[in-house]
């Protein structure tokens, strides 16, 4: 039997409020409750930083002991509406949270580096990559890979963002065509990990038979198409979904949140002390469900080393080879 990983990554950026501060990171300080979960529960995350965190005191101080301590990893999150330098249009349109694969390639890489260059500097080497707002395309995989990324997380499978806005309408990225499967992206640089989230569709051609009933007790159930991402409605199913992540044979588990959904004044979901309550809780049965489910625990970057040479996983041209 193959080997079974999971991920727990989290998205480590500003706060999410109706009056925006680009800057404001205040959800930060709610980092080590979480990290005291992840330690009792032997768990190691990744925290797929913006640059906003990465300049924080509040995140520096709990990233460097994290890093001494060997109890996870810091990975690279691009916010391109927070992270220099900033063009003409970006400045014209500050309110516009720009997906990265609106920018030109030139102006994504630039900003890329700068964000990993604050990175390397407090962090050490990166390895580990996520687009804010899932903003990425094949293109950026050559990018990455020349930089010295081992892996990407931000294909949402059997999703699209075309309808969202960024600095232009309908600008985001569309991943209708990939499953949940990791792949390796090959580009004249070299080789990229595909880490994708863990986002499963099944029992689509029953559900066809038996709607509209099916479809509405698939998703009560967790079962239809469904996203490994702690939210208010699907707490109580996160178990049941790990369940059909491993009949599925998924190889790869990748459960994902937001930094400021651990603070109930920084985001929209879990906005009461008693919701992100419930938060934790859910997360520490679905910690030890994976665990009962066979998949082990490792960082990105662990999976990326384990993994980029298996000759098996399907590879994918990010760019013409020449
Ligand atoms: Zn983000």
């Amino acid at each position: 039997m193959l080997n079974k990983y999971w991920l727990f990554t989290i998205d480590t950026e500003w706060d999410r409020r109706s009056k925006r501060k680009d800057l404001a990171t205040e959800n930060l300080t709610a980092l080590p409750r979480l990290q005291a979960l992840c330690d009792d529960e032997g768990v190691r995350p990744c925290y797929y930083t913006a640059y906003e965190a990465a300049i924080s005191p509040v995140f520096e101080s709990f990233a460097t002991a994290l890093l001494a301590e060997g109890k996870g990893e810091v990975g690279t999150h691009l916010h391109p509406w927070t992270t220099p330098p900033f063009s003409a249009q970006e400045r014209d349109a500050p309110k516009a949270t720009s997906f990265p694969n609106e920018l030109p390639l030139v102006e994504f890489e630039r900003k890329l580096e700068q964000l990993q260059t604050a990175l390397v500097r407090r962090y050490g080497r990166q390895y580990s990559y996520r687009a804010g707002r899932f903003g990425f395309i094949p293109a950026h995989a050559e990018i990455l890979s020349r930089l010295g990324y081992l892996s990407d997380s931000s294909v949402t499978p059997h999703l699209s963002w075309q309808g969202h806005s960024g600095l232009t309408a309908n600008a985001g990225p569309d991943f209708r065509a990939y499953d949940a499967n990791p792949f390796v992206w090959q580009s004249k640089e070299g080789e990229l990990l595909e880490l994708p989230l863990t986002i499963v569709r099944r029992y689509k051609p029953l559900s066809k038979v038996l709607r509209p009933w099916a479809s509405h007790l698939s998703y009560r159930l967790g079962l239809g198409q469904f996203w490994l991402r702690p939210l208010p409605d699907n707490l109580i199913f996160l178990e049941d979904m790990v369940t059909a992540v491993a009949r599925l044979g998924l190889p790869l588990a990748n459960v994902m949140i937001h930094s400021n959904e651990l603070n109930p004044t920084t985001n929209p979901y879990f906005n009461t002390p008693e919701s992100v309550a419930l938060l934790f809780e859910a997360l520490q049965r679905l910690f030890k469900r994976l665990d009962q489910a066979g998949y082990k625990n490792v960082t990105p970057q662990e999976y990326a080393e384990l993994s980029i040479k298996n000759a098996s996983l399907p590879r994918r041209l990010a760019s013409s080879l020449d």
